[in-house]
């Protein structure tokens, strides 16, 4: 055994992360039980987490300006002291707090907060701090309004680190600072600290070995050098993602033994042959690319991301009909009731008039037989598609999670594909691969309409095989998006409707999200819905969809909304998944704010389904003094600029940054400190191909004890396990 953990205690061998993980924080001189609280409370109760408490920023002290220099309008790091602070009430009731400062060339700065009183004590006179801000000039004298502000104690060096610090916990930056360069300095005086990645694979990557990387991370002679250290650690955070990723994905692909479909046959070849459109380029693509895989002997675990209207549908449809051909079953699981019984509805249409061979019939084939089975379906018919399906003699099911329950089992399971795949856990996913009969495990393909950026995609979704549709069917007629940021603009979005419905067209209303209560939110539709049609859409011909309305009156009133019988649907986002009316080409979303981009991309996509021009109006009043209306206009100003999911998943992105996207999913990895899958999109790629190199080398990572062992202990032992138990 080489791993450092397995050394005998006393050992020389350099420190992995591992026995730095092993070490508590209280080993460090001065860390008693109030510092080690304090620590806690950040997060850090080893040396492990102290390492990788990385500094939040940097002060280039050799930049920093003199105040004297600067003109007013100008952006500048500026080091002063404190000497006074005073908090006043404003007119409006907000705190206001007022800092006056002096640099060291005796100049005087004014900052001031507003609705910031605890700035009275992290501010107080003497104090040295770092400010970054715009200079203005009020009444003659210098100030900047809610600048940046640092303290940085009484550090001397050039480049001075910020630590991310809490005001609870009671621990300056330099004192954690000063933690961290004792740790250092102990470590390196004993054992040192070990570096996992073999000496040529620096040099391959042109990276900086470990130890100098966290030196330098946190004591940084120059910012070059600091840019040296990150791109290292980034890079180990990212590959030990990809390592477990990919070591999971080469797992998935051994451990079982899939299906080896016959790709060419006469039923999918009349079947494409048989669509009222010629395929898009993406398609034609994207169905190459899940035939070669369902050709191989092992199962496929593909995702197909595709933007709202890219013609998922039909690619779902020809993976199935490739293992149906075969005499194999395929099964759709949606994620709602509305979508798999549309899904239902639209399969049946697409496969109208295709058989199968079947020896017992006197023609010698039968109609495909579709079944739908969701919680919703009556004793009876359940009864009958449970044995079908065991029995091999329904080809295609499609469902919900009705699908996944105990009872539910396939004769002959070829092919599954999820849909809207971000609703369902790798569990599920898991679930609905297991109810294969005969041992084979069948081919699985999930399909998103959530785009999110590629690099993203290969951390979060690094298991799997990725597809992209990435051209819309042709002929559809572009949505302008509109932003109603008033009663004027938003009395403008009522007439539209209105002038849509006379011209026979009809409409979407999204009533406004209530987080985490369905009661609450379906009596706020209600509420829209009945002022809706006494004032502004008085005389039009409503429906009302929300998450309590009961299952039938949902039918009833997608079905009329369907067959044009209803004019104006006001609907809460049980309508954002899938619903297809070509006809509606209006919607107006209340209180678009609330929404997040993914969200609103979604809903709009219910619209421009058809050949007749779409508006999309996001009613959102604009108050500028909020502060969260900003990041609300940020999102709302990018729908309005573009309708490309792939653009708009970027700019979400940005605006959201990593956690969110990495989401359920990544739930537990959250080792990306440093790393941001936006600014290190080169390095995720690097990553990537490491990993498979390294992975594939020797067929498992067990060739590199010290990396293995990091990646477990870096992603918690649990979580890999899972990871690797798929
Ligand atoms: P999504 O990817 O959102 O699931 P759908 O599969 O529902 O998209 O397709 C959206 C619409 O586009 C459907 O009405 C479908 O019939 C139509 N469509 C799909 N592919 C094409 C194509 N190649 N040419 C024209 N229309 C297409
Ligand atoms: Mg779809």
């Amino acid at each position: 055994m080489t791993s450092a953990a397995d050394a005998p205690a006393g050992s020389d061998r350099p420190l992995s992360v591992r026995a730095l993980a092993e070490l508590p924080v209280t080993v460090l001189r001065g860390v008693g039980p109030k510092k080690a609280d304090g620590l806690g409370q950040l997060g850090i109760t080893t040396v492990l987490d102290l390492l990788t408490h990385y500094p939040r920023r940097y002060v280039d002290r050799t930049r920093e300006a003199l105040l004297g220099e600067l003109q007013p309008g100008e952006e500048a790091t500026v080091v002063v002291r404190v000497e006074q602070v005073t908090t006043r009430r404003t007119k409006r009731g907000q705190a206001m707090t007022t800092v006056r400062c002096v640099d060291g060339a005796g100049s005087t700065l004014g900052l001031t907060f507003f609705g910031q009183p605890w700035r009275e004590r992290q501010l107080h006179p003497g104090a040295l701090v770092v400010v970054y801000g715009k200079l203005e000039l009020f009444r003659g004298a210098r100030q900047m309004t809610s600048p940046l502000v640092d303290l940085i104690g009484d550090r001397t060096g050039r480049i001075v680190p910020i630590y991310p610090q809490s005001e609870k916990a009671g621990l300056s930056t330099w004192e954690i600072g000063d933690l961290v360069e004792e740790a250092l300095r102990r470590a390196e005086a004993r054992r040192g600290i070990a570096d996992p990645l073999p000496e040529r694979w620096r040099d391959a990557l042109d990276v900086v070995d470990r130890p100098f990387a966290l030196r330098t991370i946190h004591a940084p002679e120059s910012m070059k050098a600091m840019m040296a250290a990150r791109k290292r650690l980034v890079l180990d955070e990212l590959l030990r993602v990809q390592l477990a990723l990919v070591q999971r994905k080469r797992q998935l692909e051994h451990a079982a033994r899939g299906v080896s479909h016959q790709v060419s046959g006469p039923l999918i070849d009349r079947f494409l042959e048989g669509l009222p459109f010629p395929l898009t380029g993406a398609q034609r693509r994207v169905i190459d690319e899940i035939g070669a895989d369902l050709a191989r002997p092992l199962p496929m675990h593909r995702l197909l991301q595709g933007d709202v209207g890219a013609g998922k549908t039909v690619v779902a449809v020809a993976t199935l009909l490739i293992a149906v051909q075969g005499g194999y079953q395929g099964a759709l699981m949606a994620p709602t009731e509305v979508l798999a019984e549309q899904h239902g509805a639209g399969v049946r249409r697409l496969l109208d008039g295709l058989t199968v061979p079947d020896p017992t019939s006197l023609l010698g084939d039968r109609p495909v037989r579709v079944e739908l089975l969701t919680n919703r379906t009556g004793a009876a018919d359940r009864r009958r598609i449970l044995a079908g399906l065991a029995s091999g003699d329904v080809d295609l099911a499609v469902g919900t999670h009705a699908l996944i329950q105990d009872a539910v089992q396939f004769g002959r399971l070829g092919a599954v594909v999820i849909d809207e795949q971000h609703r369902f856990g790798v569990e599920q996913r898991a679930a609905l691969r297991d109810r294969g009969g005969e041992g084979a495990t069948p081919d699985v393909l999930v399909m998103t309409a959530t785009p999110i950026p590629r690099t993203a995609a290969m951390t979060v979704y690094g298991d799997l095989d990725v597809s992209v549709l990435d051209e819309l069917p042709p002929g559809r007629t572009p949505i302008d998006t509109i932003w109603a940021q008033d009663a004027v603009d938003e009395a403008e979005a009522w007439a539209a409707v209105r002038a849509q419905v006379a011209e026979g067209r009809q409409a979407y209303v999204v009533t406004p999200l209530v987080e985490d209560s369905e009661k609450l939110e379906a009596t706020s539709a209600e509420a829209t819905f009945a002022r809706l049609g006494e004032e502004e859409l008085a005389g039009l011909r409503l429906g009302l969809l929300h998450g309590r309305v009961p299952a039938a009156d949902k039918d009833a009133v997608m079905e009329r909304f369907r067959r044009g019988e209803v004019d104006v649907l006001v609907a809460t986002t049980v309508i954002e998944v899938g619903v297809d009316v070509p006809n509606a080409t209006v919607m107006v979303i209340l209180d678009a704010d609330r929404f997040g981009i993914a969200q609103l991309h979604q809903l709009r996509g219910r619209v421009g389904r058809g050949a007749h021009r779409s508006t999309c109006y996001l009613v959102a009043y604009f108050d500028p003094e909020d502060a969260t209306a900003q990041v609300a206009a940020e999102r709302l100003t990018a729908m309005v600029r573009t309708t490309d999911g792939f653009e708009l998943a970027e700019v979400d992105l940005e605006l959201r940054g990593e956690g969110t996207i990495m989401g359920e999913r990544q739930k537990g990895r959250n080792d990306l400190k440093l790393a941001s899958l936006r600014r290190d999109k080169e390095l995720v790629a690097v990553a990537r191909e490491v990993a498979l190199q390294l992975v594939d080398e020797r067929g498992t990572l067990t060739a590199f004890p010290e990396l293995d062992e990091e990646v477990r202990t870096m992603l918690g032992e649990s979580d890999t396990d899972f990871l690797l138990k798929g």
